[in-house]
């Protein structure tokens, strides 16, 4: 019996950080050997939020090296840029035909990205039918991601069936793969941890810029227990570690401050000493991309065959 598709994707909008490691990469990682998996960087979607070719360009190399230094194998995995499947967003356009202005509206992370900023691009309004494509066109029978991330994948699943409906076409229907003990991890701020927030612990920090993001975490809270502190804490620690920590050390916040950071440095230094290693060849780097791009390039063009077809575009 052939596997099982998993397919998911980060945006190369700035640098990853412990939320989208523990809330999806990590799982990539876990689960590379079970799916016949497709890890993308998602330039596509990076250029809601963030205009210039260069950054871009650099984020994108930045995030393939990630993938790879924390271990996502290409012998396995079809790692690749969103980009170089320029058919998502065909897919996309035909899915924004199907689609109704008042559902989009109704999508939680749009609300948020509204509320912050009401200058909204059109973008990041059909952000989730880019979505939908990407995981649509690969045929994709799980995607792991964080909480934040579940509604999209609902989205997605609603688009396929009204597709499949309207024109006949044989969309797979979805499911989302959430860790429920992660959740969302809160940023230093105790808002969502985002990259596009500038609240993040990037995953491949240096110990000193480290130091001072656990520092700067706010701890406002109730009981003694500095909650942000804490719950990022859960990440690298069992609950029963951190009930004896945090209760010998109640309204100690700077040790355990401490020791969170002690934590993750040891967590990260090993990644860190990776990917140091991968990008003294970039060569080799942008290979695996290229590669990747042609495998899912060849899988997206076969499913877009078909919806072709059924909408009437082939004559
Ligand atoms: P941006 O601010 O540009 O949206 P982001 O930090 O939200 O960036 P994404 O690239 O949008 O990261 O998301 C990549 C993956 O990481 C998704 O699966 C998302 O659900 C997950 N993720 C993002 N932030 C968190 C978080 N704070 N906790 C858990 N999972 C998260
Ligand atoms: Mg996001």
């Amino acid at each position: 019996m052939s596997k099982k598709i998993l397919l998911s994707g980060i945006q190369p909008s700035g640098r990853p950080h412990l939320g989208n490691y523990f809330g999806a990469m990590k799982q990539y990682i876990d689960l590379q050997n079970e799916y016949e998996s497709y890890i993308f960087i998602a330039d596509l979607h990076a250029l809601t939020s963030l205009q210039d070719g260069k950054t871009l360009r650099e984020a994108s190399l930045d995030l393939a090296l990630d993938y790879l230094a924390i271990g996502l194998d290409p012998k396995k995995v079809t790692i690749f840029k969103q980009s170089d499947v320029p058919q998502v967003t065909e897919l996309a356009w035909i899915f924004n035909c199907i689609t109704t202005m008042p559902y989009l509206m109704r999508a939680h992370a749009f609300k948020d990205a509204e509320a912050k900023n009401k200058e909204i691009n059109v973008g990041k309004f059909t952000y989730p039918l880019l979505m939908a494509a990407d995981i649509l066109i690969h045929d994709a029978d799980i995607v792991p991601v964080g909480q934040d991330q579940k509604q999209h994948v609902e989205y997605t699943r609603d688009t396929a069936e009204k597709c499949n409906r309207i024109f006949g076409t044989t969309f797979k229907l979805p499911e989302p793969l959430i860790l429920e003990h992660v959740k969302t991890v809160p940023g230093i701020d105790g808002e969502k941890m985002s990259k596009s927030y500038g609240n993040h612990i990037p995953l491949f920090a240096e110990d000193e810029e480290l130091r001072k993001l656990v520092m700067s975490i706010v701890t406002d809270s109730k009981g003694g227990v500095p909650e942000n502190v804490r719950a990022i804490h859960e990440l690298f620690r069992t609950k029963d570690y951190l009930d004896k920590l945090y209760s010998e050390k109640e309204g100690k916040y700077k040790d355990l401050k401490d020791a969170l950071l002690a934590d993750i440095i040891a967590f990260v230094t090993p990644l860190r000493a990776r990917r140091a290693e991968l990008a003294k060849d970039l060569p080799a780097v942008m290979k695996i991309l290229e590669e990747g791009g042609k495998k899912a390039n060849t899988h997206a063009e076969m499913r877009m065959q078909e919806v072709r077809k059924a909408v009437g575009l082939t004559l």
